[in-house]
Parts: C-alpha cells; sequence; structure tokens
C-alpha cells in the first residue's frame, strides 16, 4: 500500500469522503487523491515523495508557482507581528488601494476570506441597492456554495431552478433565474419578464468551472447593455479570472465595466483573501455606512493580505503576463499537435495563465458542447500523465493554470510525456 493510500484511508475515517472540498477525492478520475507534502515552483511533492509538475496550482492561486521565496519571506515577517488583530491594519488599505488601481472598475472594496464569502455578499449587496430579488446566473458557473447559487436549470426556460445540493430549500433558490451561457436571448427574454425585479446578473466573465469557455462576440456586452437598461447590475465573478488571464481581468481585456467585481485565489497568493468591489455609491451600501449587513473575523487577516500585497506587486513585473500567455499558449498548441498527430480527438484552448482541454474536436461554446467530450479517454489520459509526473486537475470540467515558474523545460517535459500518453490512448 502505497502512504498515498494508507492516508486517504485514514482521512476518510474522520474527514468526509477523506477531504476538505469534494474535487480533492479524485472521484470523476477514479483512484488514490495524491496527499501533498510539499510544493515548490512548478512541482508538487505527494506523500511517496514522487514529484509531479503542477498544472492545477491550488485551483488558481499559485501564480508565481508554489513557495514562491518572496511571499514566504513576508508572510513569516508579518506572521512575527501577530497572526490577526480584528482591528484595522495599514496592509489592508495598501491592497485596496492596489486593487483600486489595477481595476478601473473598483472604487471600493471590502476583503472576505473566500470566493464564496465574495460572491455571496456580493448579491446580497445588489440586492440591498436595488431592492429586487431577483437574480441570473449561467449554468456551469459556479460562483462559490452560497444557497442562492446552488441551483441549476428548471425543465422549461424562465422557469425557476431545481437546488444543485440537498439542504438547500426551494423557497431559497426561488428568486434564481437560471440561463445558459452565452446565450444572449435568454437574458433579453428574463428581461422581458422579470425586468423590473431583477437584481444582479452574476457571470464568468470567462467561464472555467465547466472546462474553459469563452464569452461569444458581444456576449459580455449584451450582458452589459441590458443591466444597464433594466436597473439591475451587472456583476462579474473573477475570482478565478482577476490577475489570472491578464493585468485587468477580463474586464481588461475586454473594456467592459461591471458594476460589481469580485476577487479571490490569486489576490491571496495562497493565503485566504476575497474580496468584493464597485462603483462607490454601491459600496456605501455595505455596514456601517448602509444597510446590507457583511463582517468577517478573519477578513483582512494581516498574514493573508501581506501575502496578497506581495503577490499583486510581482504580478506588475513588465512582460509577466506575456511570458504566462506564451507558456500557456505552448502547451495548449503542443498537446493539440500531439493529440492530432496520434489521432486523438482533442483540442484546447487557452487564455492568460488559464488553458482548457477537451476530448472532442472542437472548443466549446456553451455547456452542453464542453459537457459532450469524451470523458473515459480523459480519464486515462489524466492517469497516464499522472503516471509520468504530470498533475492535471482530476475532473474534465476544470481549467488547468500555469504559473510563472513553468519554463521552456517544465512545459517541454509535459510534451513529451504527452506524446507519450496520446500514442497510448490510441494504441
Ligand atoms: C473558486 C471560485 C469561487 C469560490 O471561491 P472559494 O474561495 O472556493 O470559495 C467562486 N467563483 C469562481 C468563479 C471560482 O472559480
Amino acid at each position: 500500500m502505497s502512504r498515498n493510500d494508507q492516508l486517504f484511508e485514514r482521512a476518510s475515517r474522520t474527514i468526509p469522503g477523506g477531504v476538505n472540498s469534494p474535487v480533492r477525492a479524485f472521484r470523476s478520475v477514479g483512484g488514490t487523491p495524491r496527499f501533498i507534502q510539499r510544493a515548490h515552483g512548478p512541482y508538487v511533492w505527494d506523500a511517496d515523495d514522487t514529484r509531479y509538475i503542477d498544472y492545477v496550482g491550488s485551483w488558481g492561486p499559485a501564480i508565481l508557482g508554489h513557495a514562491h521565496p518572496e511571499i514566504v519571506r513576508v508572510v513569516q515577517e508579518a506572521a512575527v507581528h501577530g497572526l490577526s488583530f480584528g482591528a484595522p491594519t495599514e496592509g489592508e488599505i495598501e491592497i485596496a488601494e492596489v486593487i483600486a488601481a489595477r481595476l478601473p472598475s473598483i472604487e471600493k472594496v471590502r476583503l472576505v476570506s473566500s470566493g464564496t464569502e465574495a460572491t455571496m455578499s456580493a448579491i446580497r449587496l445588489a440586492r440591498g441597492h436595488t431592492g429586487r430579488n431577483k437574480i441570473i446566473k449561467f449554468e456551469g458557473c459556479y460562483h462559490g456554495h452560497a444557497d442562492s447559487l446552488l441551483v441549476k436549470a428548471g425543465s422549461g426556460m424562465l422557469t425557476f431552478g431545481n437546488p444543485t445540493s440537498s439542504g438547500v430549500p426551494e423557497e431559497f433558490i426561488r428568486h434564481t433565474l437560471v440561463l445558459n451561457y452565452n446565450d444572449l436571448a435568454s437574458v433579453e427574454a428574463a428581461f422581458a419578464t422579470h425586468g423590473d425585479d431583477i437584481a444582479c446578473i452574476i457571470v464568468e466573465p470567462i467561464a472555467g468551472n465547466m472546462n474553459l469557455v469563452k464569452p461569444a462576440a458581444g456576449f459580455l456586452e449584451g450582458l452589459r447593455t441590458l443591466c444597464t437598461r433594466h436597473g439591475a447590475l451587472l456583476i462579474f465573478d473573477e475570482v478565478m479570472t482577476g490577475f489570472r488571464v491578464g493585468p485587468q481581468g477580463v474586464q481588461g481585456l475586454t473594456g467592459i465595466t461591471p458594476d460589481l467585481t469580485t476577487l479571490a485565489k490569486v489576490i491571496g497568493g495562497g493565503m485566504p483573501v476575497g474580496a468584493f468591489g464597485g462603483r462607490a455609491d454601491i459600496m456605501d451600501n455595505v455596514a456601517p455606512l448602509g444597510g446590507v449587513y457583511q463582517a468577517g473575523t478573519l477578513s483582512g487577516n494581516p498574514v493573508a493580505v501581506a501575502a496578497g500585497l506581495a503577490t499583486l506587486e510581482l504580478l506588475a513585473k513588465p512582460g509577466f503576463y506575456e511570458f504566462l500567455s506564451r507558456q500557456s499558449a505552448t502547451l495548449a498548441n503542443g498537446l493539440t499537435e500531439r493529440a492530432r498527430a496520434a489521432g486523438v480527438s482533442f483540442c484546447a484552448d487557452h487564455v492568460g495563465g488559464m488553458f482548457g482541454l477537451y476530448f472532442r474536436d472542437a472548443v466549446p461554446t456553451t455547456l452542453d458542447e464542453a459537457a459532450d467530450s469524451d470523458i473515459e479517454t480523459f480519464k486515462r489520459f489524466f492517469h497516464a500523465m499522472l503516471d509520468k509526473g504530470v498533475y492535471l486537475a482530476p475532473s474534465a470540467f476544470e481549467a488547468g493554470f500555469v504559473s510563472a515558474a513553468h519554463d521552456d523545460a517544465v512545459i517541454q517535459e509535459t510534451l513529451d510525456a504527452a506524446e507519450q500518453v496520446f500514442a497510448q490512448l490510441k494504441g
């Protein structure tokens, strides 16, 4: 029995499913999850001391590579001065100023400790600000696990959805309209029917939780126009894409200004930090200025903020995103070439430091297309790559991530492994 197997068995006795977040359990690919004992640069080492090139990057935060010496240094320094005060600090001002300076849509911002908290708070704020109840979300977009967001489409368009989790009463999701990503006509129809009670649209402006799915031409512009016309707020959930796809997230790539933005993952540099921010007149509805309650014992935690600030500083180095984009492109294109050469139905896409791998012939533009992939072949690919020391997301519906530590040699090693694996898949 490997040490991973032993740990998984032991973990499963006192932790449900052996994990503290479900996708880690390898349920959708089968096999034993790797228990990580340490990580450095582009690599993680499991409990059996096997090294893997890591394309999960803690699901996004590890954009500088693991245990970056500068981040480790500032975390150690901050820790010496106290772990948490429950009182304001100068670091919180600095990170708020950096975020507001980098993202022009954000005039004021509040820190929380996770993406879930950020989206939950942003939606409460949108409802409080507009005095309306309903929200629009898109199937396949993930916005954390707040009750009103754990919902999938109902049987007919514009009917209210069904909970995707037990424990969520129907009443809690009665106000959530679930529409299809990249289907602007359905959004128009929703506004035509419910327009004066729609508080907001929340959207992953590039979707990374149904594999990587980019917005169709005109989709985000259309959402912006409809929200403005009907007095609803547009929330860009950039928890994954913020500071990941480019220096100003998707809003910088597209020039579209959301009313509110949610952030997490990269802005914590591996520590628990989330944020929601936007126009000052909206943000001023948050307590203690306004009537929308929102709070957190560990919000703005000094150690986490130090890691976040140092990360954001390093991301501002000239050429950072050019390098990241080049590495993702080399990986995505290299994998596609090798799959095609081996006769495997496969394609890939990328943006900034994010990529999608699809076991189908064309890059998907909808959830249905993303779901219509050869999952069995993906599973075999995943395990064969793992055997060769490459750690990909253990699910066919997650985006992958490269970091600044994924240099040319690391990408080449990955492509060499994939070449053998694709040949194996076909054989
Ligand atoms: C990861 C993610 C979340 C949830 O963030 P947590 O920190 O896991 O709570 C929300 N929205 C998007 C787009 C995400 O990718």
